[in-house]
């Protein structure tokens, strides 16, 4: 036998502890994997969020309050996923409900304008200093789709550039793998490379409408735009006549006014989502006037852009209680910091015990990367072995703490130190039981 074969006999099972792993979760859910089958005779998969999907069958929530949900088979787990950012408020924010009741008292559906919006608009064109103008949308999607079609319209150019591993929405996917993101004409360079995506910048420049970047990667494995990179797109663009987009639907949430103050970038279009609504549907999309101005019904030339719910008053009531009056720039700035104290501590507690696991990210945003590559690019990231990344995600689960599958945390604010210190408690559990798989396959 060959010294490697021998070595890949002497490895830890990682297949059986996984099974394992999946065999106890659905010990304590019955009523989740009834629920589930039952969802499958209706639903494909008996899913309509993709990203909500795990094995052996998915988590079903029955209740949530403050930090914490409640399974239906009543397993209680601190939420620290956070619904992927938007659920920055926690389950039951009594401002939020106050606002959501006192727009319920004054009815739905007035299919009007109404005095909500252009108070919600207000507040985002001050938080945001680069968007003078703002339109609302249902979904982060749709502002992405929204601020494409506003470059297209503005520069009369087709191409976008995007980049590898973003995330923009369902039909907006450049995940190595995924065909079937919406048909514009897509330039796709490597996140993280300036030289390459300066090139692919001026290779389009005559038929480029816009740059669209997120600050980090969210979805992506919260991977870090540098400042190199993010400053180079900015010049760039502007230089090629091409808009830049930045999306900050998650990112949004960062040091006060979002990451682009964190940079120093003002872009032509931010595009925005999730915490925003307050926890309702949200998104939004704004930046220089002239350019948004294209949507003014008063001229002749203007450019529609429809949406039933966009002026929904349960979200516009709720976002302007969530932004105005609860998540404050300072709020933010806080909220940043214990984010990244948690981060340092996850990457301390796996450096004492010696196993290859990161905890990369931003303020209150952060994804474990169960493997030794650097994580600067999608490719660092899909690196790792999933099976690592699921057996994480199924034991903390056990130990009585959810984050997303993939590794993803973005702490809400209702989450106590004393949450923080028992989940860093767990996490050192977790690591030290699993080091020997971790060592082996990370
Ligand atoms: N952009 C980014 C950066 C996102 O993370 C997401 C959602 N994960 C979206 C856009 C899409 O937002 P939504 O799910 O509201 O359509």
């Amino acid at each position: 036998m060959t010294a490697s074969a021998l070595g890949a006999r002497n490895r830890p099972d990682l297949d059986g502890a996984l099974d394992q792993a999946r065999t106890d979760y659905g010990a304590k859910r019955a009523k989740s994997l009834e629920a589930f089958e039952a969802a499958t005779q209706v639903m494909p998969g008996g899913n309509t969020r993709t990203v909500l999907f795990h094995g052996p069958f998915p988590f079903r929530a029955g209740r949530g309050s403050e930090a914490y949900l409640w399974d239906v088979d009543d397993n209680k787990v601190l939420n620290l996923l956070g619904d992927f950012t938007a659920g920055l408020f926690g389950h039951d924010n009594a401002k939020i409900r106050a606002a959501i009741t006192a727009a319920l008292d004054d009815g739905l559906n007035f299919g009007a304008h109404n005095t909500y919006e252009p108070r919600f608009a207000a507040l985002i064109c001050d938080r945001f200093s680069s968007i003078e103008k703002v339109r609302f949308t249902n979904s982060g999607t749709e502002a992405n789709l929204m601020a494409i079609t506003t470059a297209r319209a503005v520069t009369g150019r087709s191409k976008i550039l995007v980049f590898e591993g973003g995330y923009h929405g369902g039909v907006l996917n450049f995940r190595p793998g995924i065909s079937t993101s919406a048909p514009f004409p897509w330039v796709i360079a490597p996140y993280n490379d300036t030289a390459a995506a300066v090139a692919a910048i001026r290779d389009n420049a005559a038929d480029l409408a816009a740059v669209l970047v997120e600050p980090m990667l969210g979805s992506g494995g919260c991977v870090p735009g540098t400042g190199e990179f993010l400053a180079a797109l900015r010049e760039e663009s502007e230089r090629a006549g091409s808009l830049l987009i930045l999306d900050e639907v998650m990112t949004s949430r960062l040091g006060g006014h979002g990451a682009q103050s964190l940079h120093g970038i003002a872009p032509d279009l931010t595009t925005l989502g999730k915490w925003i609504g307050g926890g309702m549907s949200f998104g939004a999309f704004g930046g220089r006037g002239d350019a948004m101005d294209i949507y003014d019904p008063r001229r002749s030339d203007a450019v529609p852009h429809a949406g039933t719910f966009q002026n929904n008053v349960l979200t516009m009531a709720a976002g302007i209680t969530a932004l105005g009056e609860i998540y404050t720039p300072e709020h933010a700035v806080a909220h940043d910091a214990r984010g990244e104290a948690l981060r340092d501590r996850l990457n301390g507690i796996a450096d004492e015990i010696g196993v290859p696991v990161r905890s990369t990210g931003m303020g209150s945003l952060m994804n474990l990367h169960p493997t030794t590559r650097p994580i600067t690019d999608h490719a660092g990231v899909v690196g790792a072995d999933d099976r690592l990344r699921e057996l994480i995600f199924l034991d903390l689960l056990d130990a009585g703490y959810y984050v997303a599958r993939r590794g993803f945390i973005a702490l809400q604010l209702p989450v106590t130190d004393d949450d923080l210190d028992g989940f860093a408690n767990a996490y050192r559990t977790v690591l030290e039981n699993r080091a020997n798989i971790l060592q082996a396959y990370g």
